[in-house]
């Protein structure tokens, strides 16, 4: 190894090992372990692929962990209840929270504004709560845009075809919906690479077991970046 070489990776293992008492000081103080912040993890992926299912079954497998409840403006559907599927909101009272900068993220999805309330989940991550969002491409990437630190898990369907008749068998939204849906999936399925994980959901159970893994795995991550 030559002098440049040698000080090059002298430097590297000083920043690596200045990093690393960095995030341990974050977790001790006197030898004492503080409350760990909570985990922000971001589920996206194409509408119909089946996101609300495996969170929902996700949740009471795992203790410290909660759901984001969005708001939006597009119509309940049967057996929706308010507060908990969703916050339903007129346009222009989701256009007044935009205003005072009421959401931590919001996108407009098949012609309806989705958001998600920043107040809840800041409040839940500081109570060293794991905080689920369930939420599309566009604004997954603007919390990671934000928030580098979040988990980043990207859900496919096993193929196209699949999304389709998922979508399709659903029975929640008209034709033209549909098609406006599917438009968007195959512009969300090119964009997987940019998130941290992919979890495939073919077999329900298996992917909820992936989903369950990857937030025990990053509770106990040391680095982040
Ligand atoms: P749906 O109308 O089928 O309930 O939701 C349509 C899409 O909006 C889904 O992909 C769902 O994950 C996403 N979504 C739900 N809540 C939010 C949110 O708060 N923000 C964003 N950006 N997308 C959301």
């Amino acid at each position: 190894m030559n002098t440049v070489e040698a000080l090059t990776k002298l430097g590297e293992t000083i920043e690596t090992d200045t990093r690393a008492k960095d995030e341990a000081k974050k977790h001790s103080s006197r030898g004492k372990r503080k409350q760990r912040a909570g985990n922000l993890i971001v589920i996206t992926g194409p509408s119909g692929v089946g996101k609300g299912t495996l969170v929902h079954k996700l949740l009471p497998r795992m203790d410290k962990l909660k759901y984001s409840v969005s708001v939006t403006t597009r119509a309940n559907r049967p057996g929706e209840v308010e507060g908990e599927s969703y916050f339903f909101r007129t346009r222009s009272e989701f256009e007044d929270m935009i205003r005072q900068g009421a959401f931590m993220e919001w996108a407009e999805f098949a012609g309806n504004y989705y958001g998600t309330p920043r107040g809840w989940v800041a409040q839940e991550l500081d109570n060293g709560i794991d905080v689920i969002l369930e939420i599309e491409v566009q604004g997954a990437k603007q919390i990671f845009g934000e928030h580098p630190e979040a988990v980043m898990v990207f859900i496919s369907p096993p193929n196209f075809d699949e999304l389709a008749s998922r979508l399709k068998n659903r029975k929640t939204e008209t034709p033209e919906k549909i098609k406006m849906r599917l438009d968007k999936a195959q512009e969300e399925l090119q964009e997987k690479n940019v998130f941290h994980y992919e979890v495939v959901n073919d077999k329900v159970d298996e992917a909820v077991n992936n989903l369950e893994h990857i937030v025990y795995a990053e509770r106990n991550r040391i680095i982040r970046t």
